[in-house]
């Protein structure tokens, strides 16, 4: 977006526009060319620029009113750009279940990493996500059992994807800076078909991290016993942090009758 298009970023809505011009390639050439992408937050375009060279399809969802009608009148004269002007957290379910897209990137707006990414995590697609985070969520989201850091977050993003973090940047690659460093997640499909819903998986560790320095026995305490802990062979007094992905679908399995 060029210049006079810019207006004062606004704090509310995440506004830090990011202008490395290496880290917008990074990211941009995670994606393969010529596939359908959603992009959250375009705001003056850093990625949407690179993404608009690459992909055969881009919606944007954007929120802000004064970028959201830019990109409208870019996508008047450019049928590769679709334009949806609301806030993701409503817009997203229709858009995904709409377009079918194969990937979706995005600087995300920092509020609302924690939801956001609970949601994105639910859809399978077929190519995958590259997500950038305060580098403290992206942590959190790509840390292994075992971890201070291992949460619900990072068990749910395993439901259907393989991690990687693609790069960390410093507050100086954005404009206004953000205080603190900003990281790439890459989200990649695993393949293998998953053996618990997502939704119930959701329910599981929001349960069973409520507690985390309590013992998983404790956390789901009249839910399941301790023998029944034992049957699905995961040890009743490891800390929610301890178990990994499989053992969480086991007790998920084990909550639901599976
Ligand atoms: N993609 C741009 C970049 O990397 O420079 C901007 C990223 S900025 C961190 C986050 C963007 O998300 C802003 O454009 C902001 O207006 C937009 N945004 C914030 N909250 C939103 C929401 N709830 N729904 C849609 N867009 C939102």
């Amino acid at each position: 977006m060029k210049d006079h298009h810019f207006q004062r970023p606004k704090k509310a809505l995440g506004q830090h526009f990011l202008r490395d011009h290496s880290a917008i390639r990074r990211i941009a050439c995670a994606i393969p060319e010529g596939v359908s992408v959603i992009e959250i937050g375009p705001g003056p375009g850093a990625i949407t620029e690179a993404l608009l060279n690459r992909a055969g399809k881009l919606a944007v969802i954007e929120m802000d009113d004064h970028f959201a009608t830019h990109w409208q009148s870019v996508a008047e004269k450019n049928n590769v750009l679709s334009v949806i002007h609301g806030d993701v957290m409503q817009e997203l379910d229709r858009a995904v279940k709409s377009i079918q897209p194969d990937w979706i990137a995005g600087n995300l707006p920092y509020n609302l990493s924690g939801p956001l990414t609970a949601m994105l995590a639910a859809y399978a697609l077929p190519g995958g996500m590259v997500l950038m985070y305060q580098r403290e969520v992206a942590e959190r989201i790509a840390a292994d059992p075992g971890s201070k850091v291992y949460g619900g977050l990072s068990v749910l993003v395993r439901h259907y994807y393989d991690v990687k973090r693609l790069l960390v940047l410093p507050p100086g690659a954005f404009s206004p800076p953000p205080k603190v460093h900003s990281a790439v997640i890459l989200l990649t499909p695993h393949g293998k078909s998953p053996a618990c819903k997502y939704q119930y998986l959701q329910q599981t560790v929001r349960q069973g991290f409520a507690h985390r320095r309590k013992t998983i026995a404790n956390n789901f305490r009249g839910s399941i016993t301790a023998e029944q802990f034992e049957a699905i062979g995961i040890n009743p007094r490891k800390r929610p942090e301890q178990l990994d992905y499989d053992h969480w679908v086991s007790i998920t399995n084990q909550l639901n009758d599976a």
